[in-house]
């Protein structure tokens, strides 16, 4: 595969616009898929049809898929998105409706092929009060809009000297968009992933019903909406959990040549007292040290990582982070060499970094930066998330990163792999995890050019299938299948509630249309 950082930014930009241009065509969204009455609509002057929002509407961060909606909607208050989803439900063929939050998804899940996108960080800009933010007295939780991205709750959160616990590697996404997913970090061994600090949601369900729902008032469809993938309703408040924030972190990587004594070290500190923060990530000799997602060697360590590359070929990075403030500034170094100690990783390979908290949290905007300025954000990433069992991750570092990734040398993007407990993650929810106490999240972030994501793709499907073949019972995060039969084996157990839920909440079939779950069925 060409190294995309070879190729000139302004060839790549060049070259995803042309490519837009020509997957739209002459553009003329198929307004005629919508019944003519949508013009009588109150929300018909928010109706956009024109190639700005259909060519945004159209892509997502994975700019793989490209579904052409009929129109976007471009809410100023959630009224507008009720009376459209109410009006699907109307006519005698509905149309399909999906909500974008900050589309980055990578398989077209926010698209609503000759649909209805609903654009909701349109909403932003039209608070009457406030910014959809709302700090609570006690500070135990914020009322924050659906459409918010997380960096902005953690600046708004911040003024009060609060923060939520839980979050994503990458805070430039919708507070919607994760908890359709599941949204999960290095925290999320401790305190669960974003989706289990969820109090209380408001939700447009696909009958344009509004409902406030929780663990008591409507708890079947605060269930099927955490996780749910955006089928059963569009969020459009979330109460989130929050507490005081630290004003600082050590992070701390260290280095590791073998893989099982690295996951052994991993579930090790996972079950001890003492850190916020646990993730890991591997490093092949066929790659630089550092990428986008991290840089975290100085120049002087790089070049010490690279001759223990050439040695072990593959090296594993344990990243640990221990938060602090002025109470605890001057105990935190013995807290961290006493977490580490114990530890197998290769001696002298120990590295800290010391950041503001906030600057952790957002570290890899300085990756979006960075790419965007080389013009390499806007590329095809066909990106896949797994969660691995405990019991089969040594035969899938066996089969997929040595024998499959190091030895087929493609893909230059991230590779993380780091350990989430199941405890921490709620049955009741949408959201599919596999069936162990302790479970991997692996993610292989491939980027690639327009001419050849394909071939990651391909490798994509082979370790789909070494899975299958190894029978590893593994679940994708940020799920993508083509067949209805995939999606049944995907959710097991709670298929049969997924279903039922659809039809309780959205029994027109109408949301998120982009998942190809129910179009399927
Ligand atoms: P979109 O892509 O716009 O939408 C995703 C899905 O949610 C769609 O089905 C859409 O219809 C639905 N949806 C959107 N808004 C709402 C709403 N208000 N109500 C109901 N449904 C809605 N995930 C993690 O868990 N951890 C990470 O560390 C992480 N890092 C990432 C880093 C990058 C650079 C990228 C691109 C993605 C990352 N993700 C991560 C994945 C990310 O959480 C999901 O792709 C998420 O859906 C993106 O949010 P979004 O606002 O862009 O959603």
């Amino acid at each position: 595969m060409a190294s995309p950082s070879l190729i000139p930014a302004h060839f790549i930009v060049f070259f995803v616009v042309s490519r837009l241009m020509s997957i739209l065509g002459n553009l003329r969204p198929s307004k005629n898929s919508l019944p003519c009455e949508i013009d009588s609509l109150g929300v018909h002057a928010k109706l956009r049809y024109d190639l700005d929002a259909i060519g945004l509407a159209s892509t997502d961060y994975g700019n793989i898929v490209h579904e052409i909606p009929s129109a976007v909607l471009y809410p100023t208050s959630i009224d507008d998105i009720i009376e459209l989803i109410k009006f699907s439900n109307e006519c005698p063929l509905p149309f399909n409706v999906a909500a974008r939050g900050h589309g980055h998804s990578v398989r077209g899940q926010a698209m609503a092929h000759d649909g209805v996108v609903v654009n909701m960080l349109s909403l932003k800009k039209h608070y009457k009060n406030g910014n959809g933010i709302r700090v609570s007295t006690s500070g135990n939780y914020a009322d924050v809009g659906g459409e918010q991205l997380w960096i902005d709750v953690l600046n708004a959160t911040l003024e009060h000297g609060l923060a939520p616990l839980s979050w994503t590697d990458y805070l430039y996404l919708t507070v919607g968009g994760t908890l359709s997913n599941a949204g999960f970090s290095g925290q999320t061994f401790l305190y669960g992933p974003q989706i289990s600090n969820v109090l209380e949601l408001d939700v447009i369900t696909g009958k344009g019903d509004f409902m406030t729902c929780s663990k008591d008032q409507n708890s079947e469809l605060f269930y099927a909406v955490l996780g749910g993938l955006g089928l059963f309703g569009i969020i459009t408040r979330a109460r989130i959990v929050l507490a005081k924030a630290p004003k600082r972190v050590k992070w701390v990587r260290m280095i590791y040549s073998d893989f099982s004594i690295f996951t052994r070290d991993q579930e090790h500190l996972i079950s001890t007292k003492g850190l916020e923060y646990l993730e890991g990530s591997l490093l092949m000799d066929y790659t630089p040290a550092n990428n986008w997602r991290s840089s975290f060697f100085s120049p002087s360590n790089e070049s010490q990582i690279i001759s223990l590359l050439k040695k072990h070929g593959i090296l594993y990075c344990l990243d640990v982070v221990k938060y602090y403030d002025d109470e605890t500034t001057n105990s935190v170094d013995k807290d961290v060499q006493m977490l580490q100690e114990g530890l197998n990783f290769i001696p002298g390979f120990t590295f800290m970094r010391d950041e503001t908290y906030v600057d952790f949290l957002n570290r890899v905007r300085r990756g979006e930066i960075t790419l965007k300025s080389k013009g390499l954000w806007d590329v095809p990433n066909p990106w896949l998330n797994l969660l691995v069992p405990k019991s089969r991750i040594l035969d899938f570092n066996a089969g997929v990163f040595v024998d499959i990734i190091h030895r087929q040398k493609k893909t230059t993007g991230p590779l993380l792999v780091f350990p989430l407990t199941k405890i921490v993650w709620d049955d009741k929810m949408s959201a599919v995890v596999p069936d162990e106490d302790i479970f991997y999240s692996v993610g292989l972030l491939h980027s690639g050019s327009f001419n050849d994501w394909q071939d990651l793709d391909n490798q994509n499907n082979e370790i789909l299938e070494f899975c299958d073949r190894a029978g590893i019972k593994m679940k994708q995060y940020l799920p993508h299948y083509k067949s209805k039969e995939e999606w049944i084996k995907h959710f097991g157990p709670k298929w049969n509630t997924f279903q039922e839920r659809k039809a309780q909440f959205d029994p027109r079939m109408i949301l998120s249309p982009g998942q190809n779950i129910f179009n399927y069925v």
